[in-house]
């Protein structure tokens, strides 16, 4: 699904809005970061939730199937859906999304 922002204000960024409701009240849940090395099987898992943060080694939810990547889990206050933000690197590039 294509990011859609409500505005852009220099020094804030856009806000981000809902991909479901298109509501710009999106709250962070959870965060996992994933690093590796270049086609690595295994590398670091670190999730941040409610106060407590895991690592482990499972890049099973990697949004980057040959390097770094990052997911955002959010909660919108418009509807009932739980939107991630993902950021991943491919090759030289780094690719953003909304699912
Ligand atoms: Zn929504």
């Amino acid at each position: 699904m294509q990011l859609q922002f409500e505005s852009y204000e220099e020094g804030f960024g856009g806000e981000l809005k809902c991909p479901s409701c298109g509501f710009n009240y999106l709250h962070h849940q959870k965060v996992e970061v994933f690093e590796r090395g270049e086609d690595e099987d295994k590398g670091l898992h670190v999730t941040v939730e409610n106060g407590v943060a895991k690592t482990d080694t499972n890049l099973s939810g990697n949004p980057s199937a040959r390097r770094h990547g990052l997911l955002i889990h959010f909660s919108c206050e418009g509807c009932e859906a739980n939107p991630v933000l993902s950021l991943s690197q491919h090759k030289g590039s780094t690719w953003v999304d909304l699912n």
